[in-house]
């Protein structure tokens, strides 16, 4: 497994010693930590800091994120909340009942994940929203930490290919035996792995991915978890 270092231990999970979620100030990705820095200067309001995961560590559903959004997770601190892939990814899982509640954009909006966790691939807003390999590989010590301090994961559902990716990799999976494809689904032991496309605006725009295309993948988990 994967050693954690950050310059603060953070929240360390049950018996395993490993660490969930980085510091507010982790520095381990240089660019990442001056955007950060530049974002608290201009939006001293906003979160501006590594997003944590969302629900319960007990749950069998993971989704797996690419990273927070500037002014959707970012801003509010809560993974999805507050931009457009919040609005599909929420309202699929309030339909299918791994939500409860009314979503309302807002991170006290009471909301709760039912059996169901939100996390993602990298921890920190990129620029464009687009994180360097580099600063994939060193953010996934919290996803294999996340993975590995979840006793009852059966489903993990990764939206678009870069958390795929980091996803197979933190599941031990070879990159060749599970290429990404919306709608596809990988063994990894007991876990299984679904590929959706991203729930961004963009993909939804641009009609790479429908609602109805989103909601099947949901379905699918939702019939096999029962
Ligand atoms: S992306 Fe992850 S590893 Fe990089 S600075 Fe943020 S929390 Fe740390």
């Amino acid at each position: 497994m994967t050693t954690i270092s950050t310059t603060d231990p953070g929240p360390i999970a049950g018996a395993t010693g490993l660490r969930t979620e980085p510091d507010r100030n982790c520095p381990l990705c240089p660019r990442l930590a001056g955007f950060r820095e530049a974002a608290r200067a201009r939006e001293p309001g906003w979160f501006n800091s590594p997003v944590p995961s969302f629900g319960d560590a007990n749950a069998a559903l993971l989704i797996v994120g690419l990273a927070p959004g500037l002014q959707g997770a970012n801003r509010t601190g809560r993974p999805f909340t507050g931009d457009y892939a919040g609005d599909l990814l929420y309202g699929t899982l309030l339909e299918y009942g791994f939500a409860e509640g009314t979503y309302q954009a807002r991170p006290d909006d009471g909301l709760t994940l039912v059996d169901c966790r939100i996390s993602n691939a990298v921890r920190c807003v990129p620029p464009q929203n687009k994180p360097l390999p580099a600063e994939i590989n060193t953010c996934r010590q919290f996803l294999l930490a996340t993975l590995a301090t979840m006793p009852r994961l059966r489903a993990i559902v990764a939206l678009g290919r870069v958390a795929h990716e980091s996803t197979v990799k933190a599941l031990g999976l070879r990159a060749t035996a599970a290429p990404f494809s919306h709608g596809a689904l990988h063994q990894a032991g007991a876990v299984r792995l679904y590929d959706s496309y991203h729930c961004s605006r963009y993909n939804t725009n641009t009609r790479v991915l429908t609602p109805q295309m989103f909601r099947s993948v949901f379905a699918q988990v939702r019939a096999d978890l029962g």
